[in-house]
């Protein structure tokens, strides 16, 4: 039980060490993007006024068990001669040597996910009672704390209400809704954000300078937006690229192929067709990523997310969107021809398509079908465009602007 329970997850035996490992911040200040949070961390320990609790809540790869190892480091490092706790860490010392190495015997760090039951926390609380055998405070990080059972939460209550005074809990969860209130009210919460496709973009660029290679802009925000604000995903991907990569050289091309997403070159092509008709070539460009192996899901969910930049541009909100140069440009050229009205159609369109899609018993069929309905989008007129004919305005300049699609006229007889 108690290897189980203290089992080391991160498999310290492996002499490959992957990006996330490798360059894991050791000290507070290596912490990306959440200065927040840092800056709390901080005024308590120099003030002295130290929560025996805390929770900390983010997506997966946003530096939870980060900050919890550098916080236990923080706490129990021996550098000060006035025997506290110190923001800035030593990394020198035995604890925090061997807490950086997972191995203090004091610092405890218990999977949630896999022990869920009220035995395991009843071991901790019994644990708890007596004082750290090297450290200056016993400390329990719970990671995925949601998981334990209502009865566990009951029976760690007690402990969090008064824990000894040798003792901190640092708990860490992706779904702080599945924590009891009266958990809650006995932690210092901490919420760490989500990363900017910008910041992870950067961050990444650096990662990659250090291990001697060299990733393109554009590359980098593609792998960034591929991991969703997660550090660990990002890294991942970028070990990924590094091993898959030629000469060194991490360019768009190689992290489109390698993620099998569509080139946004394809996409805006795509959805240029689709507004102008022509449908016969935007079909052709959807079966040849297919072929390709690009999914169906995939290439409207990107037709989504460019009606969306698209529809900023128009109404001139870019600034809010990271779009490199080519990006904008196309976004741009695209937003001259068309409206407001239409663009919001496409994007109604595509979404209730993206829905249908998860029950469709053939995706491919039924993305085919989508292009075909949404280019006749510009002939399709609005009960609140007939009104407004009625009304003395002028019909035929809406059912013209944009143009009848060309492969339309062509196609169909209508
Ligand atoms: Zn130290």
């Amino acid at each position: 039980m108690r290897d189980n329970l203290f089992e080391n997850k991160d498999g310290e035996n492996s002499e490959y060490k992957v990006l996330a490992r490798k360059y894991r911040p050791k000290i507070f200040n290596d912490i990306i993007s959440q200065s927040h949070v840092t800056r709390i961390i901080k005024n308590s320990i120099e003030s002295d006024k130290i929560h025996h609790a805390y929770i900390l809540t983010g997506i997966r790869g946003v530096g939870k068990t980060t900050y919890a190892r550098i916080l236990s480091k923080a706490l129990n490092c021996t550098k000060n001669e006035n025997d506290k706790p110190t923001f800035e860490p030593c990394l020198i010392c035995k604890n925090c040597i061997s807490i950086e190495e997972s191995r203090h015997q004091d610092i405890l760090e218990i999977d949630a996910a896999s022990n869920t039951g009220v035995a395991d926390i009843r071991e901790i609380i019994e644990n708890a009672k007596y004082k750290p055998i090297m450290a200056r405070y016993k400390v329990y990080i719970i990671d995925e704390v949601h998981m334990l059972s209502n009865s566990a939460f009951n029976a760690l209550l007690k402990t969090l209400e008064e824990p000894p005074e040798h003792v901190k809990f640092i708990l860490a969860t992706t779904e702080i809704k599945k924590i009891p209130l009266t958990v809650m009210s006995r932690c210092q919460r901490f919420d760490l954000h989500r990363l900017t496709i910008e910041e992870l973009a950067n961050y990444l660029q650096n990662i990659a300078k250090k291990e001697g290679v060299e990733i393109k802009e554009r590359a980098s925000m593609l792998i960034s937006k591929a991991a969703g604000g997660s550090a660990r995903d990002g890294l991942s991907l970028l070990d990924q690229a590094i091993l898959t990569c030629k000469d060194s050289v991490i360019d768009l091309e190689s992290i489109t192929q390698m993620l099998g997403i569509v080139s946004l070159e394809y996409i805006y092509n795509l959805f240029d067709l689709i507004l102008t008709g022509k449908l016969n070539d935007a079909l052709n460009i959807v079966r040849d990523l297919y072929i390709k192996g690009a999914e169906p899901f995939m290439i409207l969910q990107e037709l989504i997310e460019i009606s969306y930049k698209i529809t900023l541009c128009k109404i001139g909100d870019a600034k809010n969107l990271i779009l490199s140069d080519f990006e904008l440009k196309k976004c741009n050229l695209i937003a001259e021809k068309t409206s407001i009205i239409i663009l919001t159609r496409f994007w109604q369109m595509f979404n209730k398509a993206l829905v249908d899609m998860k029950t469709s018993h053939n995706e491919m069929l039924s993305l085919e079908m989508t292009i075909i309905k949404v280019s006749h989008v510009n002939l399709t007129i609005t009960p609140e465009e007939i009104l407004e004919s009625l009304d003395g305005g002028d019909m035929s300049s809406k059912i013209t602007q944009p143009s009848i699609p060309q492969d339309v006229k062509k196609n169909f007889s209508i």
